[in-house]
């Protein structure tokens, strides 16, 4: 293990939105930061000191971080998790990949949670699918005897909702049940899939839970949480979340605790983050993160430490405090949203509500349903942090409430 000196340098294996505001933490203390990423213009490349053009498994390209950098971490799932315990032998690599092999695959996780005695949607049991028309056509009819609605999704490769389909036994068509797995098959591009079948929950909300696992200098283990965010998604993907602090969850208690176990299990350091649904008094899981999180970019503003600056802090051994909020707050994504110099007028109309900050991660191109950046809404009352957010929602997705 290196020691610790003051001139870090932090290797970031992933250039999204996430690794571009882990930097920016980074940088405020003078460390160094690599960032590696196929694309040369993602959001963490465009900003980081030394940019490595490489694919996520490049053995070479992660193994000059190895020699280059004092610790190597991840903002996203899709890395080889054998390829990073092996260069965990020679340099810290937080958190730890074991975690990946389970939080890459939607069924692995969920048995995990399930381990730890939180509870799960209801899973049909299926968890392959054959790229024929007899595999397919049993499993509808299976489904809808059922009379149950599933969601039923890739166990691996997902995010953003993507490669989800959505199963009312009572009115989905087999011919449609068809066509949406074909196109899942087509993405893949293999002739049998590994997926869950889960049920389809009428929630009362969604709240994410944020832990920090921290190793003090002597050795001690422990948990910061922020708050839980209670989290609104449409189309499958992240729109708002709001830190209430008044719609308390309950049992949150008893739910850390269980957070804890598995997380000292693992002796994990830095960033975990859990989605969760509400319904009757009860918590389910739905599924884990091992890194930073959209729901938390609130943080930033809202507390007095960030998500991105409790993980550098974490994965650098540095002290880390208990986070706390001082205010109200609401984030909104700007998901699709067109490129800043297109819309001017929206921007000046966004900044124009006091503490109102406008995130924009520089990404070149908006496609549907990318996340291209974030305003963040910080109020002494709830209700007015309500009010704004909706306000913007409204102006920001007017196509959408043309006919309401
Ligand atoms: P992703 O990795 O794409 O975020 P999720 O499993 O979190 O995948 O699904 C995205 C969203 O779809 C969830 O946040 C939730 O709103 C909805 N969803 C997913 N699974 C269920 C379920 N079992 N019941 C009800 N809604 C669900
Ligand atoms: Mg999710």
């Amino acid at each position: 293990m290196k020691n610790f000196k003051l001139k870090k340098t932090i290797g970031i294996i992933g250039g999204g939105q996430l690794g571009r505001m882990m930097a920016y933490e980074a940088y405020k203390m003078g460390f160094f930061v690599y960032v590696l990423d196929p694309d040369p213009d993602a959001p963490a490349m465009q900003i980081c000191h030394k940019p490595i053009v490489a694919s996520y498994d490049d053995e070479g390209a992660i193994f000059q971080m190895v020699k280059e950098c004092d610790v190597i971490t991840y903002e996203f799932e899709n890395v080889n998790p054998e390829l990073l315990l092996e260069f965990r032998k020679e340099i810290p690599i937080h958190p730890n990949p074991e975690i990946l092999k389970i939080s890459k695959n939607r069924n692995k996780e969920k048995e995990l949670a399930h381990r730890y005695g939180i509870s799960i949607p209801k899973i049909f049991p299926i968890r392959t699918v054959q790229n024929q028309k007899e595999s397919i056509e049993t499993l509808y009819h299976e489904l809808r005897k059922t009379n149950i609605d599933w969601i039923i999704k890739t166990a691996e490769g997902g995010y953003d909702g993507k490669f989800q389909i959505f199963f009312p036994s009572q009115t989905i068509t087999l011919s449609d049940f068809e066509q949406k797995l074909s196109e899942i098959f087509r993405a893949f591009k293999k002739d049998t899939i590994e997926i869950i079948i889960e049920e389809r929950l009428n929630f009362s909300f969604e709240f994410s839970v944020i832990s920090c696992g921290i190793k003090d200098q002597n050795g001690n283990y422990r948990i910061e949480f922020f708050h839980p965010f209670i989290n609104y998604h449409k189309d499958g993907i992240l729109r708002k979340t709001f830190l209430s602090l008044q719609k308390e969850v309950q049992f949150l208690e008893e739910l850390q605790n269980k957070i804890t176990q598995l997380m000292r299990d693992f002796d994990y350091i830095g960033l975990l983050t859990i989605e969760f649904f509400y319904k009757e008094n009860e918590i389910f899981f739905n599924e884990m993160a091992p890194r930073p999180h959209n729901s938390g970019h609130l943080t930033i503003e809202a507390y007095d430490y960030s998500q991105f600056h409790q993980h550098v802090r974490a994965i650098s051994k540095l002290p880390v405090h208990k986070p706390k909020p001082h205010s109200y707050a609401g984030m909104l994504n700007l998901v699709s949203f067109n490129r800043i110099d297109e819309q001017p007028y929206l921007v000046e109309e966004i900044l124009k509500y006091p503490k109102t900050y406008f995130h924009y991660y520089g990404k070149k191109e908006a496609k549907q349903k990318r996340k291209m950046g974030h305003i963040t809404v910080l109020q002494s009352e709830f209700h007015h942090v309500q009010t704004i957010i909706e306000e913007l929602e409204r102006k920001i997705y007017a196509h959408e409430f043309i006919n309401q």
